[in-house]
This record gives structure tokens, sequence and C-alpha cells, in this order.
């Protein structure tokens, strides 16, 4: 299929009012093309959070128009001449919410890159949406038809992974999983997961799948407890329904994942779950900020308190075997691309059990109606 043979479309936010479900279907120019590109045929593409973050330029002003939706899954259609990592025509692939990073190309040695840690690259980081690429193109998201993107960042996907599941995994599934191999979640290890959404869920299953001995699920009400359970997790505080949930539960964990995005979140009652040398590790980013930190509960027990961001190539691939090996099954509910915006305000009320993935319908793509 030559290049001129399909449309870069998708679904457009022009403005903040995108997040409120005014997204236009629209063209796009993907990135100018290089030999070390693909493009793909979109299939899936989760919803994540972040993609609600950027809509609103809740972290900054977003370069609109912007396409949000990085949780993409498809189809390789073209294939440069210098791709190096083996991908072929009609190969299915994912991308996450990394596309490109400097992998040393700006001349001396990159840390991060050299080491398999792109994500962490500082000075060629581009995300998969609203980013600029290297050689000036634009990024655009997954909430579209086909996506051009540096080969490096389009990760095959295992058979044993139907594509709705795959597509959360990507930034999702990873996010999560990253900060807990990390940080040594396994045998002996009492883990706790705040915030039971998207994120949230891939936590619990990840946390069971690498071996704690102990999962626990923090979250505002008891609404989501039995969901909890089924995903393995073994206990379950409803932080608005008891008062006493922080004294009770003190210092009984190792390692936390916050997936909380909200300024005025308990953080220190989260922080005192954890024991000496406990590890808080933050990934959910409110657009404003974290709440005031105190020092005495971190100087006391030693805590360290940090950060994680998506994860590599790398760590997608390695999260797809764990998920193959261990048949973690993400809760997703596949929704037509075309209700994108009905979808959007669905998850911004708080309503996926766990993730929604959007699906492109084949012969719509045929017909050039989406
Ligand atoms: P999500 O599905 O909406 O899940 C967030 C969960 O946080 C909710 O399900 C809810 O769980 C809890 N929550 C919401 N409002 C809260 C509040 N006011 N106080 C306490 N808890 C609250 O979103 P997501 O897709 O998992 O994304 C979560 C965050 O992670 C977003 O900020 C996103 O941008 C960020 N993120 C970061 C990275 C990274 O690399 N660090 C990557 C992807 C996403 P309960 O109902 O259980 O309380
Ligand atoms: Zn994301």
């Amino acid at each position: 299929m030559a290049a001129t043979d399909y449309k870069f479309e998708g679904w457009l936010g022009l403005d903040a009012s995108a997040a409120d479900g005014k997204m236009v279907w629209g063209e796009f120019e993907p990135k100018p093309w290089e030999e070390t590109d693909v493009d793909i045929k979109i299939t899936h593409c989760g919803i994540c959070g972040s993609d609600l973050h950027t809509l609103r330029s809740g972290w900054g002003p977003t370069n609109y128009p912007c396409c949000v939706g990085h949780e993409i899954v498809g189809t390789v259609v073209r294939v440069g001449s210098d791709v190096k990592n083996g991908l072929k025509v009609g190969d299915r692939v994912g991308v996450g919410a990394q596309s490109e990073s400097c992998l040393g190309r700006k001349g001396d040695e990159c840390k991060a890159c050299a080491s398999g840690m792109e994500n962490y690259c500082p000075r060629g980081h581009v995300g998969t949406y609203n980013g600029v690429y290297l050689n000036g193109g634009k990024s655009y998201g997954g909430y579209a038809t086909y996506n051009r993107v540096p080969a490096h960042f389009a990760v095959k996907i295992p058979v044993e992974i139907p594509s709705a599941e795959a597509a959360p995994m990507l930034c999702g599934g990873v996010t999560t999983y990253a900060p807990l191999k990390f940080h040594g979640c396994g045998p002996g290890k009492s883990v706790g997961i705040i915030g039971l959404g998207g994120l949230g869920h891939f936590g619990v299953m990840w946390a069971k799948a690498l071996g704690a001995d102990k999962v626990v699920v923090v979250s505002r009400t008891s609404g989501k407890k039995a969901d909890a359970l089924q995903m393995g997790a073994d206990e379950f505080i409803a932080t608005d329904e008891d008062k006493d949930w922080a004294r009770k539960n003190a210092g009984t964990l190792d390692i936390i994942v916050c997936t909380v995005s909200s300024t005025s979140m308990p953080l220190m009652e989260y922080m005192s779950l954890l024991g000496m040398d406990g590890t808080f590790v933050q990934v959910g980013a409110p657009d404003d900020g974290l709440p005031t930190i105190q020092q005495f509960p971190l100087i006391f027990k030693r805590l360290k308190l940090t950060g994680s961001l998506i994860g590599s190539p790398g760590d997608i691939r390695e999260m797809f075997e764990l998920a193959v090996e261990k048949k973690v099954k993400p809760w997703v509910r596949e929704v037509p691309m075309k209700d994108a915006n009905k979808a959007i305000c669905e998850f911004e009320a708080g309503k996926p059990r766990y993730r929604f993935t959007l699906v492109n319908e084949p012969e719509q793509h045929q017909q050039g109606k989406l």
C-alpha cells in the first residue's frame, strides 16, 4: 500500500472544551515520514486519564489541534527501509505513551536510552500526542484511523493477548507494572494500590502476578470492593467510610503505588500506611500539584517518596510476557470509535470498570465513513 492510499483522520481537540465531549472528527498531518518509521492502521485505542488532562490543558497549554490516545493497537501497513526491529507489514503492534527518544542520536551517549530506559530520556522524550518530534512534526494519538511512529516505539503483541486488552496495557498497564517491578514487588512484600481506576486495577493484578504476599486496595468507598477482591486483592480500605482507616492500617505496607490525581488527596495518611523503609510511588498527576508534604513521617520511618513515568518498550515487552504467563486479564469495555466523545465524558464521571477501549470498525474504514 502506498503512503497516499490512506488518510490520517481522528478526533481532534480544538480547545479546552474538547474534554467536555467536544472533540471534532478531522484530518491531520502526521510527522514527516522517516525511514525509521512505521505507519499503523489503528484497530483499538484505550482511554487514559492523561487524555483528559491534555484535552483540557490541565498540565499547561495544549498545542491544539490535538488528537489524544496513547494506548494504540493496530496493524503495520508501511515499514521504513531503516527499521531495525524486524517489524513487517501485517504485524499487530502496540504504541504506548511515548513515541520517540534521542536514542543517542544527539552525539554523546544518553544514559537513559543506552540502558533501555527510553522513558527517562532527558533530551528527546516525545509523547505519542501533543508532542513535537525531533524532525519537527507534531505527534497525534490514537483516537484516529492511522498512526505514524518511529518503529522503535512500536511493540509486537503476543498472539495470546486480544487487541482490546493489549491496548490499555500500553500505558495504564505498564505505568503500574514498571514501578512495582523496579521497587522489588514480589514474595515477602505487602503492596498498596491507591485508586481503583484504569491504572489501579492493573496495579492489583501485576502485584499478584509478581508474587506479592498481600495486596491492599485503597479506594474512597466500598463500591469497588467486590471487584478488587475478584482481581486478586487481599484487603480493601474505603477511606470515606471509616474515619479511622489510616491509624488502623498504619505501618502495614512496603510499597504503595498511588494512581490518584486529586490535589486534595490525603497524601500523608496514605503514606502512613508504609512501614520502615517503605516506598511511596506517585503516578497520578494532578493538574494543580500534590498536597503539602510533612517531613516527620519521612524522617521517622526513612520513607522514600518517588514517582514513575510510564514504561520503556522493553518494559512493555516484559509486561506482555508476564500477562501471558500469569493469564492477566484486564477489565475492559469496548466502545465504538464513533462514540469517543460520549466515552470521555463517562470516563470523567468515573464510569469505566476499569478501562474503555475505543474500537475502529473495519467496514467504516473501508467506506471512509468514520
Ligand atoms: P482513572 O481510571 O480515572 O482512575 C483514577 C482513580 O483515582 C479513580 O478510579 C478513583 O479510584 C481515584 N480517584 C479519583 N478522584 C479521586 C479523589 N478526588 N480522591 C481520591 N481518589 C480519587 O484514571 P487513570 O487512567 O487510572 O489515571 C490516573 C492518573 O494517572 C491520571 O492523573 C493520569 O494522568 C496518570 N497517569 C500517569 C502516568 C505516569 O506515567 N505517571 C501514566 C498514565 C496515567 P477510587 O474510586 O478507587 O477511589
Ligand atoms: Zn496514559
